[in-house]
């Protein structure tokens, strides 16, 4: 092995091991018999199993591995070289690719959405018996967030006495309840007020909760009822009911200037389906200990059923999971920049020195999750340069043999078929192509 080459190999970038988690295993000893049983054992219970779901999975157990393809980044200062392996950046079942999506959008909403004005964390909630309806139909997912917005439109405006005037919502979808169960709902950030058409903002009084939960029940009732869902009896049996199943949940006031709570909030609602913390893989077993979020207790799953129960919440590939109402509309915001009229109320992130483009450069995020810079060179503290994307198989062959890397692979070849060549071929670093859109990431590329 060459001098350079030899460099390469001690200063590969590796912040994490995926292959070595708990999860990783549990998904690689079993992804086989999960797939192989699931129209038996779990297609009655949480549909049939969707082929981007299989994607989600295979791209997983590929994700960080540099068999897969990798960039080469060099230090144009000192020529210090490594290589970087690429990700899947799928949503909900890689923890890291979901992870690092989290911060992104925690810091875009802060910067590129949200204003300077009060808001509040609002929860809208569902009866069980109706769940599943939004299982087997992902479309509903959209129509209950609508369902939501139409709620909190309605207080907020009667509120503020005006019909012009207008809250700002983000409304993300989330569908797991404890222990992975399937149970819709939707995490809602929005204005504690209305916007005025003169660009000022005038606060709500206490939002009447109880009020609230009656009109979304009502929402959500008719949507279901229009779509043939439910019948006019299913609904005249809920009537029937004295806690209607519906809630709302409506959080404290967020002061304008509480950068942190708005921040947390906003990776709160998209946060990650499951929490690798709260599971134990008993791999004799074939079994999974799941803990609940709060309190001691736990759930055993074998491990395929596990699987199943995660693979309930993937979302389809370029499915919406999250969506901006109102003054924070996707349209209502690009009219503001037209205009140049976006910043006439205050953001919540002061701009500074460094260009918004840089401070949400993808490096800079990698670091922020793992606390280390893969593009600062190791050796003069140099920025390093992607100078190539290697993704044909045989040239990433070519190369790990030629380092001596080729032998670590520690996972067998995929046992199910895929082609090789397309798998990565829309992968680029650090391009956001082909992912899925809970924001505009060309907003800032
Ligand atoms: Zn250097
Ligand atoms: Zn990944």
């Amino acid at each position: 092995m060459g001098e350079a080459a030899a460099a390469i190999v001690s200063q590969q970038y590796k912040p994490r091991n995926p292959q070595q988690s708990q999860y990783y295993l549990c998904v690689e000893d079993h992804f086989e018999s999960f797939e192989l049983g699931y129209d038996e054992r779990f297609s009655a219970r949480y549909g049939f199993l969707r082929p981007y779901v299989k994607d989600v999975m295979l791209r997983y157990l590929d994700c960080g591995d540099l068999h897969g393809g990798f960039a080469r980044i060099k230090c144009p200062d000192c020529g210090h070289e490594r290589l970087l392996a690429f990700s899947c950046k799928r949503r909900h079942f890689c923890p890291s690719c979901h992870q690092k999506r989290v911060v992104e959008f925690g810091e875009w909403l802060c910067m590129e959405v949200v204003k300077k004005v009060p808001h509040r964390h609002v929860v809208f909630s569902i009866p069980k018996i109706l769940r599943r309806y939004f299982l087997y139909d992902r479309s509903l997912l959209s129509d209950l967030s609508r369902c939501a917005w139409e709620t909190l439109k309605s207080f907020h405006q009667c509120a503020s006495g005006k019909e012009n005037a207008t809250p700002g919502a983000v409304i993300a979808i989330q569908s797991f309840g404890d222990f992975l169960g399937f149970n819709p709902h939707c995490h809602v950030l929005v204005s504690d007020g209305c916007f005025y058409e003169t660009g000022s903002f005038k606060t709500a009084p206490k939002l009447d909760q109880k009020g609230m939960m009656k009109l979304f029940r009502q929402k959500v009732l008719k949507l279901l009822l229009a779509k043939g869902k439910i019948t006019p009896e299913i609904i005249s049996m809920l009537d029937t009911w004295k806690h209607t199943g519906f809630t709302v949940f409506c959080g404290d006031r967020i002061y304008p200037h509480d950068d942190t709570a708005m921040e947390n909030l906003a990776c709160y609602i998209i946060r990650a389906s499951f929490s690798q913390e709260r599971m134990t893989y008993l791999r004799d077993e074939a079994k999974v200990v799941y803990k609940a979020k709060k309190g001691r207790e736990m759930k055993t799953f074998d491990a395929s059923e596990w699987l199943a129960a995660m693979c309930s919440h993937i979302p389809n590939r370029g499915e919406q999971m999250v969506r901006y109402y109102g003054y924070y509309s996707n349209v209502c915001r690009g009219n503001r920049q037209k205009e140049k009229t976006d910043d006439t109320i205050p953001c919540i992130i002061e701009a500074d020195a460094t260009s918004p483009a840089k401070r949400k450069a993808w490096a800079r995020l990698i670091q922020k999750i793992y606390e280390v810079d893969p593009l600062t060179c190791p050796q003069c503290k140099g920025t390093m340069k992607v100078i190539s994307v290697i993704d044909q198989p045989e040239v990433v062959k070519h190369i790990l043999q030629h380092l001596g890397l080729w032998e670590m692979q520690k996972r067998p070849p995929p046992k199910i078929k895929y082609p090789p060549s397309a798998y990565y071929a829309d992968e680029q670093i650090p391009s956001y192509d082909n992912v899925d859109p809970d924001y505009p990431f060309e907003a800032y590329l």
